[in-house]
């Protein structure tokens, strides 16, 4: 079954979609903790960073992020990975939280 957001890259649930290519798709997320909260998610359907592979669209995620802060003109920007429930997870296909316009405090809680 595929996951949440291989169903909103495909295009069978809805989605603020703002950049992609042939390895990431980015969209706006459904509830932004930030003024800008973009999630930046490789097509291949990868749980974790702890469960891929060596080589795969996961490896395109930084240059993915940089071209997305590129298009909505942010230079400074906070990435986010929950990598497991434990630590925040909730979606089980691996992406990149890209999060921008305030200030965001250090370390994270
Ligand atoms: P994480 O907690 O790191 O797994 O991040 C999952 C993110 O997906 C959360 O910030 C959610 O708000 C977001 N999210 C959940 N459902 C949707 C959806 N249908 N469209 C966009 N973002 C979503």
């Amino acid at each position: 079954m595929s996951t949440l957001f291989t169903k909103i890259i495909n295009r069978e649930i809805a989605g603020d979609i703002i950049y992609e290519d042939e390895h990431c798709v980015a969209f706006r997320d459904i509830m932004p903790v930030a003024p800008v909260h973009i999630l930046i998610v490789p097509r291949e359907e990868i749980v974790r960073v702890s469960e891929a592979p060596e080589t795969g669209d996961h490896i395109h995620l930084l240059n993915a992020a940089r071209k997305v802060g590129q298009k909505l003109g942010v230079s400074e920007y906070r990435l986010v990975i929950n990598n497991g429930e434990g630590v925040g997870q909730t979606v089980p296909h691996l992406h990149v939280h890209l999060l921008a316009g305030r200030e965001f405090g250090w370390p994270p809680g």
